[in-house]
């Protein structure tokens, strides 16, 4: 069986290892490197959805190969939405894991209500129309950071239905729980109704 090609507009190589078990032996998962592109796309915009679409448009531009890019936010209620989409940027432009989730815990210092929620926007190029799907996984932060798996926030979040921080976890259970993982099962169900491509 020859599956179809898709090309995942990322360099971020922690999304790359959650998503491709979830794909695999449905499509044949394609990275930026292995695609031979070496460019590192810019999040310029105001929404998840737009800074998707600058992805998977910018890759689709390049190769004409079906590509989808996705943008994921951390919204914490106390802090009406932020980080949002600027998640990865929240302490600054050096996009470090360790300073995001100190600035998050100051300014959470005190707080009662310690809700959040991860969003997954991935926006899905194929023969040149565009799709998008979205995924939500509702949880609390932690006042610790606990943990040594994942990446970005995992060590302070919490997804609602368990005690573990994602960094806790195994990869598979991330992924049960994950915005990213429910926004991939959204893509997979509608490559796979779609019988033009598959
Ligand atoms: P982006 O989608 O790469 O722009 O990610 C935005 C920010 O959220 C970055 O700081 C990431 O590290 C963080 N982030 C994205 N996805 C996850 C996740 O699944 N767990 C924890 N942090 C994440």
């Amino acid at each position: 069986m020859i599956m179809q090609k898709l090309i995942f507009a990322t360099n971020n190589q922690h999304k790359v290892n959650e998503i491709r078990p979830l794909l695999d032996g449905h499509f044949d998962i394609i990275t930026l490197k292995e695609a031979g592109i070496n460019i590192d796309i810019p999040e310029p915009h105001d929404t998840l959805e737009e800074n998707a679409r600058e992805k998977s448009s910018t890759i689709y531009r390049l190769t004409g190969t079906a590509c989808f890019g996705e943008d994921t936010g951390l919204e914490v209620a106390a802090l009406k939405g932020e980080p949002g989409v600027k998640s990865a940027r929240y302490a600054g432009e050096n996009r470090d894991f360790s300073q995001n989730i100190e600035k998050l815990r100051q300014n959470l210092a005190g707080a009662e209500d310690r809700s959040a929620r991860f969003r997954t926007v991935i926006s899905l190029i194929i023969s040149g129309k565009e799709y998008e799907f979205e995924g939500i996984c509702n949880g609390r932060i932690t006042e610790t950071a606990r943990g040594e798996g994942g990446f970005g926030y995992d060590p302070v979040f919490v997804p609602d239905g368990d005690t573990r921080s994602f960094a806790e976890m195994p990869l598979s259970d991330k992924n049960r729980y994950s915005h990213r993982g429910r926004a991939v099962q959204q893509l997979v169900n509608f490559l796979l109704t779609n019988e033009n491509f598959v």
